[in-house]
């Protein structure tokens, strides 16, 4: 059989390259570092999670991202099964330890038979011979291949900006003001109860903090660059304050559901909470605290932090610009490129956001290119599973529309069509507010799951 060829060994090309390999097909995987790098990678790992190192919450009943996870369980997923592995605490969230799962990841891919892993940057468009080809070269694809895409669809560049938060030394906090405590104490395990660490502010720390973060200098935007919006779940937090003094006590500062356990009776301010980073809990990583201030004010405005005086900054934040394309007008529902079948395209520039969709619509591309490979199509999930939700939103199957409105999204339950639920409790209560959303987002992630199983197991 000849090779699939995948570009690109982040978060989407490792999976498809896992699902072409477990269904028989040979692969060459792509991968340009560490030959050239990107702006936001560090290292030569496959799969490497460039910020955060959280799939967000693993609740499969009543979250869309918990539920993704479970389907993709389901299908055999690689990164799944290794984001479990090399789980660290973090609540109800799936956290990872970034070395641990980058290193098990390449480890499984390199050791198997039917993948080789070649090293250097594919500079333009592949080679007429490769007759089956998924790119997954993320939002920091190298110039020289999204220029030869751009060309090859006649469309203008899309893109957004995305920031990076800054990573702090455990043992550079001053833990006599700083606490362990996840937000309502969530999570099964001891461990989960007190993953987070804790920097409580006063009403007077928090406004100089904002101040402070107003004037300070920031990395400017190249000419070209200026129109180029923010994705919105991810705005740097020099941005949020500049939209008002409340906005980010009401975000990522948000004091709720935490008690200072060295001041029980003082409620603090505001909170600025840090997430384990790595399987030894040496490394933190401050939650929602992108940025895109300079190198040397982000530490001189992080260290007023309290707890935070004497911080070692492990990494500090930035600010990337990410590409994706028109996927609703350009690509099938197979994510082939409609004016050039032969190549598929997966992962963040396909239009979606998130390491886990971006692994999930790799893990697409790798079954639909492996179907194909062997003589067979498959069909996409329906619409009722996150899956198919996702194709259906980077394909185009609810829109129409100018171009402008499509723009990259997380999975959520406003892709999935509607679902009938209770009005009433089997003991006859009317069902209202939060637990009638609940009970819709129950209903939602058992139809998805009863129907992925279908799906699975359908014959191709
Ligand atoms: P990537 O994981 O980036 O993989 C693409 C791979 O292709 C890279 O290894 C790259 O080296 C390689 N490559 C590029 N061009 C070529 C070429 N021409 N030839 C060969 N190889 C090539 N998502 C989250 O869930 N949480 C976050 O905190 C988060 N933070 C982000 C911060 C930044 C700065 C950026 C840019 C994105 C962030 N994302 C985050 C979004 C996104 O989910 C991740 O970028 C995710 O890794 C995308 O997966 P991917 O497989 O599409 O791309």
């Amino acid at each position: 059989t000849k090779p699939v060829h995948v570009i690109g060994g982040g978060m989407a090309g490792s999976e498809a390259s896992w699902q072409l390999a477990s269904a028989g097909v040979p692969v060459v995987l792509h991968e340009m570092r560490p030959v050239r790098g990107t702006e936001a990678h560090i290292t030569d790992g496959l799969a490497e999670l460039v910020c955060s190192n959280s799939f967000r919450s693993d609740d499969t009943e009543t979250n869309a991202v918990g539920l993704l996870h479970e389907e993709m369980r389901r299908a055999n997923s690689l990164i799944m099964t290794t984001g479990d592995k090399t789980q660290v605490p973090a609540g109800g969230a799936l956290a990872v330890d970034r070395v641990a799962f980058s290193d098990a990841v390449t480890k499984t891919l390199s050791e198997h038979p039917l993948i080789t892993v070649e090293r250097g940057e594919i500079a333009g468009l592949p080679p007429a011979d490769w007759d089956s080809v998924i790119i997954a070269t993320g939002p920091l694809t190298s110039p020289a291949l999204a220029r030869a895409v751009l060309d090859l669809t006649d469309e203008d560049s899309l893109a957004f900006f995305d920031a990076i938060a800054p990573i702090v030394e455990r043992d550079s906090i001053n833990m006599d003001i700083a606490w362990m405590q996840s937000r309502y104490d969530k999570g099964e395990t001891e461990a989960d109860k007190a993953a987070y660490i804790n920097c409580p502010m006063d009403k007077a720390q928090y406004e100089a903090f904002i101040q402070a973060l107003l004037s300070a200098p920031h990395t400017e935007f190249k000419e070209w660059e200026k129109d180029t919006p923010y994705f919105e779940a991810c705005l740097p937090i020099e941005v949020m304050a500049e939209r008002g003094p409340e906005t980010l006590r009401f975000g990522p500062m948000k004091p709720r559901g935490l008690t200072n356990r060295h001041k029980p009776d003082e409620k603090p301010h505001a909170v600025v909470q840090l997430r384990q980073d790595n399987q030894l809990g040496t490394l933190f990583n401050m939650v929602g605290f992108q940025t895109k201030l300079k190198y040397g004010a982000q530490a001189d405005i992080f260290r007023t932090i309290p707890g935070l005086e004497d911080a070692k900054f492990a990494r500090l934040g930035g600010i990337h610009r990410n590409t994706f394309l028109n996927s609703p007008k350009l690509l099938d529902n197979q994510l082939r490129l409609k004016a050039r079948p032969a190549l598929r395209f997966a992962g963040q520039v396909i239009g979606v956001e998130g390491y886990v969709e971006s692994a999930a619509m790799g893990l697409m591309a790798g079954r639909f290119a492996a179907a194909e490979r062997l003589g067979k199509t498959l069909t996409p999930p329906p619409e009722t599973t996150a899956f198919g939700a996702l194709i259906s939103h980077v394909t185009g199957g609810h829109m129409s529309g100018p171009k402008a409105s499509f723009q990259p999204m997380n999975v959520n339950f406003g892709l999935f069509p509607a679902v009938e639920t209770p009005a009433k409790t089997a003991d006859g209560k009317r069902i209202r507010g939060k637990e009638k959303s609940l009970a819709r987002k129950r209903a939602m992630s058992a139809r998805a799951l009863r129907d992925i199983d279908s799906w699975l197991q359908a014959p191709v």
